[in-house]
């Protein structure tokens, strides 16, 4: 990789690192999360960057892809468990890391937390370059078991690169029997969830986040020219672009945008999530936003 592209990808991380304990800390019974997003992307933007996806803030079954809408009156309460979800990209060089809030401090999911992190923990102690992907995955669902819970299996980590989140590797939550290695020279974000389910996600209704897709868009094309290839919220086209509901709407209807589904399981169950991005080298690892 070259200096330059490590060096943005590393200030991309801290960056990241930085939105992501701003946006805990927000998080307060009654707060909206409109206004814990609209603060969070600001501490990104102020710092010289730009989010590398909308703040995700996805409570209890939820384990990822909400993000509010713009004057969204949905709150926390005493009790949600929230995955935190943020990175910032720098040139287009993300960053991506999560982590879970218990609000109000109750304490009661503390072991669901725990088991996420302390997940992420053992992988990244394993991480080395030329592992074997199912090898990740394996000390993953290992971990989450101790703790009595599962792996959410059809949920995991993945490439990161420039313009695109979500690059080609799938980075396993359980021993998927993946045998490739984990090439040096690139970057990848973690991201075990645990959850009190049987750990097994499906598509629940939009979150409020959507991507250009395709090829069709054209390049100077509001939403092109602004977000490129990384997902945005709807929130961001207030101020950009007139009568932006209709117009993502006429997007959405050309297939010029797709967004993307609240990935849930069904109500009852409780999901937390930890995540961090690391870099991969050629004799080493380097987390990129701890
Ligand atoms: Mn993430
Ligand atoms: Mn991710």
């Amino acid at each position: 990789m070259e200096q330059t592209d490590i060096a943005k990808f590393e200030e991309a991380g801290k960056i990241g690192k930085r939105a992501l304990e701003t946006a805990v800390s927000l998080i307060e019974p009654g707060v909206t999360l409109f206004e814990v997003a609209e603060k969070t992307e600001k501490l990104i933007r102020d710092s010289g960057a730009f989010p590398a996806f909308p703040l995700n803030l996805s409570i209890n079954n939820e384990a990822a892809h909400y993000t509010p809408f713009y004057g969204d009156k949905k709150t926390f309460s005493t009790g949600d468990v929230v995955k935190v979800d943020i990175g910032a990209q720098i040139d287009g060089f993300p960053s991506d890391n999560a982590a879970t809030v218990e609000v109000g401090n109750t304490g009661k999911h503390s072991d669901l937390i725990d088991a996420s992190r302390e997940a992420l923990n053992t992988a990244i102690k394993i991480l080395r370059p030329m592992i074997p992907l199912r090898e990740i995955g394996a000390a993953i669902g290992a971990k989450i078991s101790e703790f009595g819970f599962k792996p959410v299996r059809n949920l995991g980590g993945h490439g990161v690169a420039r313009y695109d989140l979500h690059s080609s590797i799938f980075v396993p939550n359980y021993d998927d029997g993946n045998g490739k290695l984990l090439k040096p020279d690139q970057v990848i974000a973690i991201e075990p969830f645990a959850s009190t389910g049987i750990g097994m996600i499906h598509n629940g209704p939009g979150g409020n986040i959507f991507i250009v897709s395709g090829t069709k868009v054209e390049k100077d094309e509001p939403i092109y020219r602004n977000f490129s290839t990384l997902p945005f919220a709807s929130r961001w086209l207030y101020g950009k672009i007139d009568k932006p509901e209709a117009y993502l709407k006429s997007m959405i209807a050309n297939r010029y945008v797709s967004q993307f589904p609240i990935l849930r399981e069904h109500n009852g169950t409780l999901i937390a999530q930890a995540e961090h991005t690391i870099m991969i080298l050629g004799d080493r690892i380097k987390v990129l936003t701890s």
